[in-house]
């Protein structure tokens, strides 16, 4: 692959930054990646974060015993983590069900920290 100088732009601030790359698309990657702002690492916390909310409460939870919730609720669970990820928002709490709780919250070490819970009682009488 060739590689020439191309004027790369991040995309998450508009940083320009001349650069070799292989093409304009390339260039603006290679800047978006490294650059200071941070943007990128927020992208990968984010989608990375949305994959653990699949895990919990999509489709992806059936495997371990687990329920899924409406698919009503999914864009919501995205929606708050998106807020956190964007530091909006500090932490949220959702009940789900009266036994299914759901929390989302950014931990000390910047990173976004996804919980389900799930609580059974069984009560019986004779
Ligand atoms: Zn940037």
């Amino acid at each position: 692959m060739e590689f020439g100088s191309f004027e790369g732009t991040c995309k998450y601030c508009g940083f320009i930054l001349p650069i070799m790359a292989a093409d304009q698309k390339d260039a603006d990657i290679k800047v978006g990646e490294g650059c200071d702002c941070g943007g990128y690492l927020r992208e990968k916390r984010f989608i990375n974060a949305k994959v653990l909310v699949d895990k919990y409460f999509g489709d992806a939870c059936i495997e371990a015993g687990l329920r899924t919730v409406d698919v009503d609720v999914l864009p919501l669970l995205y929606k708050a983590v998106e807020c956190v990820n964007s530091e909006k928002i500090k932490s949220v709490s959702i009940a789900i069900t009266p036994s299914t709780k759901c929390a989302i919250s950014m931990n000390a070490k910047e990173s976004i920290r996804v919980e389900r819970t799930d609580t059974h009682k069984f009560q019986g009488g004779a």
